[in-house]
């Protein structure tokens, strides 16, 4: 029997590609680049829409332990990322167009894989299908899924940052250091004394945002993702003990540590174009460029994409998930990805996985798998389906929503040794579950 995924995204192409592999036939929707979501820019399958980092590679980090899952469970995605990788210290970040058109070839080239450039406007009745449409899910299948889950579902807001071109940054004032010094420095830095720290903040407290319109002036940020200027609105230092704060940049050339220091991660493989580390944005165009280039360092910066907000679509999941990804009222009905409430490019790579892996054992007659909730994955997939919370709201990985981990009282309070049992004890039990399957 054929499986219906709705959304090339990350979630839903690395869905396609593991239930391809198990040999079973595919049919995947796509409605880019025919309808687009004012975030993507291409028609390509798993294409990243903001940032190109997938974050830490540390397995003593939760997001690192979610990756050291993921490979341990074969991810397909994964694999490409590793190939289209970008240096950028401990995180794994990627080129984004080579990464996207690895997984387009590979999707296009699956003989499993029938991929269907449409919009799926309804889930389909009396089929297996995979709903994996994302934050940005259509309207006309938002509906559908509205209907289907008879809940009012839930929306809230990200932002989007900017992204510079290389050859535009002065470097006379900007230099290249990671943080603490790690490695090969990957990130360039802009440093502020206090005095132009304070002009910049001024701008930017000063500057107009674009006008939200009436159903979403109650909008909800995701904390971890705030705009900056609604950070900057909490205090005149929030962002020195966020994203600008200085602790262990020292320019080399003056071994200084500055009032306040900006970062550009690298975005694409070239090495051409950097991103501006947590300056998701909601301000106008005009009042972004100002403000950028009232930065030390892009006084000229030739800006390639502005800053953008965007809607997020989720279901609530907690009355209608199960920890294995299908719904309690239809078995052969799977979400996957961001619209699950999972939050971030590895988690919904990751939930694509098992959702994947799932439906094809479920295709199969097979028990489908629960995973421990010692795993990150385990772990977030619990959150999702049982989370009591009266409202709802997205997850990414971290180490809070995993089994506690009893310690010896002088171990306590080490949290590196601490994270590196948890992280061992994750793939201990990981492997066992796999090995008995
Ligand atoms: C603007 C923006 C910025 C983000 N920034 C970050 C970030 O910096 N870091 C991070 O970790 N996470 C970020 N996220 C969150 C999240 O990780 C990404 O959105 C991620 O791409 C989600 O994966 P997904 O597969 O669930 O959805 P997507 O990758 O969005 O894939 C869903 C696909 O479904 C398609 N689709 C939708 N409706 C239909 C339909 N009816 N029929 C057919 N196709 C349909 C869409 O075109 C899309 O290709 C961001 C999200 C957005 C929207």
């Amino acid at each position: 029997m054929e499986v219906i995924i709705i959304g090339a995204g990350l979630a839903g192409s690395e869905a396609a590609l593991q239930l391809a592999k198990r040999n079973i036939k595919v049919k995947l929707y796509e409605m880019r680049p025919n309808i687009q979501t004012g975030a993507h820019v291409t028609g390509d399958c798993a294409e990243f829409v903001c940032s190109n980092s997938m974050g830490s590679l540390i397995e003593t980090n939760a997001s690192g332990l979610l990756k050291a899952e993921m490979k341990e469970m074969k991810s397909e995605l994964i694999d490409i990322a590793y190939q289209n990788s970008v240096p950028a210290g401990n995180a794994l970040a990627i080129d984004r167009v080579g990464f996207s058109h690895a997984v387009t070839e590979k999707i296009e080239n699956n003989p499993n894989i029938t991929f269907v450039r449409e919009e799926l406007t309804k889930i389909p009745d009396n089929v297996p299908v995979i709903v994996a449409s994302g934050p940005l899910t259509s309207n006309k299948l938002a509906e559908s899924i509205k209907n289907f889950t008879q809940t009012e579902h839930l929306h809230f807001f990200d932002a989007v940052a900017p992204i510079v071109e290389k050859d535009s940054i002065n470097f006379d004032i900007a230099f290249w250091a990671d943080r603490y010094d790690k490695g090969e420095a990957t990130y360039i830095n802009c440093p502020m004394n206090k005095e132009q720290y304070e002009r910049f903040y001024n701008i930017l407290i000063n500057a107009e945002r674009i006008e939200l319109k009436d159903f979403e002036k109650n909008a909800k940020f995701f904390e971890s993702c705030l705009p900056i200027e609604v950070l900057a609105s909490r205090d005149i230092d929030a962002l020195r003990f966020g994203p600008l704060k200085p602790v262990g940049l020292v320019d080399k050339r003056t071994e200084t540590i500055n009032h306040a220091v900006v970062q550009l991660r690298q975005d694409d493989a070239k090495k051409t174009l950097f991103n501006i580390v947590g300056f998701q944005t909601n301000l106008k165009w005009s009042y972004q460029k100002e403000l950028i280039n009232s930065i030390p360092g892009l006084e000229n910066a030739n800006i390639v994409r502005y800053g953008v907000m965007h809607r997020n679509t989720f279901i609530n999941s907690p009355n209608i998930l199960n920890a294995t990804l299908n719904t309690r009222k239809r078995e052969n009905l799977f979400f996957a990805g961001q619209i699950t409430g999972v939050e971030g490019y590895t988690e919904s790579m990751a939930t694509g996985m098992l959702a994947g892996i799932n439906m094809a054992r479920y295709l199969q007659n097979k028990p489908l798998l629960q995973l421990p909730t010692t795993t990150m994955l385990g772990a977030l997939c619990n959150y999702i389906s049982s989370s009591e919370l009266k409202h709802f709201q997205p997850m990414n990985s971290n180490w809070a929503i995993v089994d506690y981990i009893d310690l010896p009282k002088n171990e306590r309070k080490n949290k590196k040794l601490k994270n590196e049992k948890l992280s061992k004890r994750a793939i201990n039990d990981l492997r066992q579950l796999l090995c008995s399957i």
